[in-house]
C-alpha cells in the first residue's frame, strides 16, 4: 500500500520551505517535517538526520511505529509551535510522555507529567504508573504511588491491575511494599503525636500541681495560707479543678496506706514526676515531698530513675514544643479538649 501524506498544521507564523524529510507511521501514514526544525528540538532527530545516507538524493524517513497516528502528529505539531492543547493531552497525554523521552523533548516531557498528573484516576493509575518507570519520570511515579496507596480497594478492582499482577509480579510486590511502609510511617506519627498529647498534658499538670501548692487555687491552697472562700474557678489551667479534686481526695483517702486506690497512685506519680522537673533544690518548693523525693533520689540508685528521668526530660521538652508550634488561643483550645477536667489522665511507667 502506497503511503498516504496528511497534510499537518505546523501552528507557526515561520515560513517554511518545501518539506524535506517524512515521518512514517502506523497505518501507511506519511507525515511531511523539516530536518532543520526536527533536529533543532531533539538531538535523537538531529543524529538521525545527520547520518550519511546510501543514495543522496533518496528522501529522508524516519519511522515512528506502536503509537496511533494521530498522537504522532500531535508530537510533530508540538515540535514546531511548543503548544499542546487539553484536549490532545486527554487523548495523547501517555504516548506524547513516551515520545518525549524517547526523543529526548524535555518541555514536552515536563508538559505531559503535569497534565497526566492532573488526570490521574483509579483506571489509568496502573497504566501510568508502569509508563512513569519507563520513562524515567520519578514526580509522576511517587503520584500514581500515593493515588494507590489511598485508593487501594477501588485500584484493586480495576482491569489494569489484574494484568499488571498476572504479568509483572516485581512491580506488584514494589507497590505493595510502598502501601506497607505508608502505614508504618502512618503508624508511627499517629503514635508520636499521641505521646506528645500525653506530654503536653504532663507538662501543664506540672505548671498546674505548682500553681496550686505555691499560690492556691479555688479549694485548695498552700497549708500556711488561707484559701478564701470567694475564690472563683480556675481561669489558668484547664486542668486545675481535677487536680484539686485528686489532691483533696489525696489528703483524706483511707485506702492510702495500703497504696491500692488508683487515684492515690496517680497522685504520687504526679508528686514524684514534679520532683525531677522542678529546680529548686532548696527546700523553698511547696510542692509536697518534693524534697523528700530529691533526698531519696540521691541517697539511693533506684531501678527506675532513668526512665523517670527520661520521663521528665520528655515532659519538659513537650512543654517547648508545644509552646513553639502552636499559637496561644489555638494550644488553649486543644488543651481543653484533650485533657479530661475530672482527673490527670495516669501515665503508665511503674
Ligand atoms: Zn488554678
Ligand atoms: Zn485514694
Ligand atoms: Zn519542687
Amino acid at each position: 500500500m502506497a503511503p498516504k501524506t496528511v497534510s499537518i498544521d505546523y501552528q507557526t507564523t515561520r515560513v517554511l520551505p518545501e518539506p524535506d524529510v517524512f515521518i512514517h507511521c502506523s497505518q501507511g501514514t506519511r507525515i511531511p517535517a523539516h530536518a532543520a526544525v526536527l533536529a533543532s528540538v531533539s538531538p535523537v532527530f538531529e543524529n538521525f538526520i545527520d547520518r550519511p545516507r546510501k543514495h543522496r538524493s533518496s528522501e529522508k524517513i524516519i519511522q515512528i511505529h506502536g503509537v496511533p497516528c494521530d498522537a504522532v502528529i500531535a508530537f510533530v505539531g508540538f515540535l514546531y509551535s511548543s503548544r499542546c492543547t487539553e484536549e490532545v493531552m486527554d487523548k495523547y497525554g501517555m504516548h506524547l510522555l513516551a515520545l518525549s523521552h524517547v526523543y529526548l523533548v524535555p518541555q514536552l516531557k515536563q508538559r505531559c507529567i503535569k497534565g497526566l498528573a492532573q488526570r490521574l484516576t483509579t483506571e489509568n493509575v496502573v497504566d501510568v504508573l508502569q509508563l512513569a518507570r519507563l520513562c524515567d519520570a520519578p514526580d509522576l511515579h511517587l503520584r500514581c504511588m500515593k493515588l494507590l496507596t489511598y485508593n487501594f480497594k477501588a485500584v484493586e478492582a480495576t482491569e489494569g491491575w489484574k494484568f499488571l499482577v498476572k504479568h509483572d509480579p516485581w512491580l506488584e510486590l514494589d507497590i505493595l511494599r510502598f502501601i506497607d511502609e505508608h502505614e508504618t510511617r502512618k503508624k508511627k506519627s499517629r503514635r508520636y503525636r499521641m505521646e506528645q498529647g500525653l506530654y503536653g498534658e504532663l507538662s501543664e499538670a506540672m505548671e498546674c500541681l505548682e500553681h496550686i501548692c505555691s499560690e492556691g487555687c479555688t479549694h485548695v491552697g498552700p497549708y500556711d495560707s488561707e484559701v478564701k472562700r470567694e475564690r472563683r474557678p480556675c481561669g489558668r489551667f484547664s486542668t486545675c479543678e481535677g487536680l484539686q479534686v485528686l489532691i483533696r481526695h489525696f489528703a483524706t483517702c483511707e485506702k492510702r496506706m495500703g497504696g491500692g486506690c488508683v487515684r492515690c497512685k496517680r497522685m504520687w506519680q504526679l508528686f514524684r514526676l514534679h520532683s525531677y522537673v522542678c529546680h529548686q533544690t532548696d527546700s523553698s518548693c511547696k510542692v509536697p515531698f518534693c524534697r523528700q523525693f530529691q533526698l531519696k533520689m540521691q541517697q539511693e540508685k533506684r531501678k527506675d530513675d532513668a526512665k523517670w528521668k527520661l520521663l521528665a526530660r520528655k515532659v519538659a521538652s513537650a512543654k517547648v514544643m508545644y509552646s513553639l508550634s502552636l499559637p496561644k488561643r489555638k494550644r488553649d483550645e486543644e488543651m481543653r479538649g484533650t485533657i479530661n477536667n475530672h482527673g490527670i489522665r495516669s501515665f503508665k511507667l511503674l
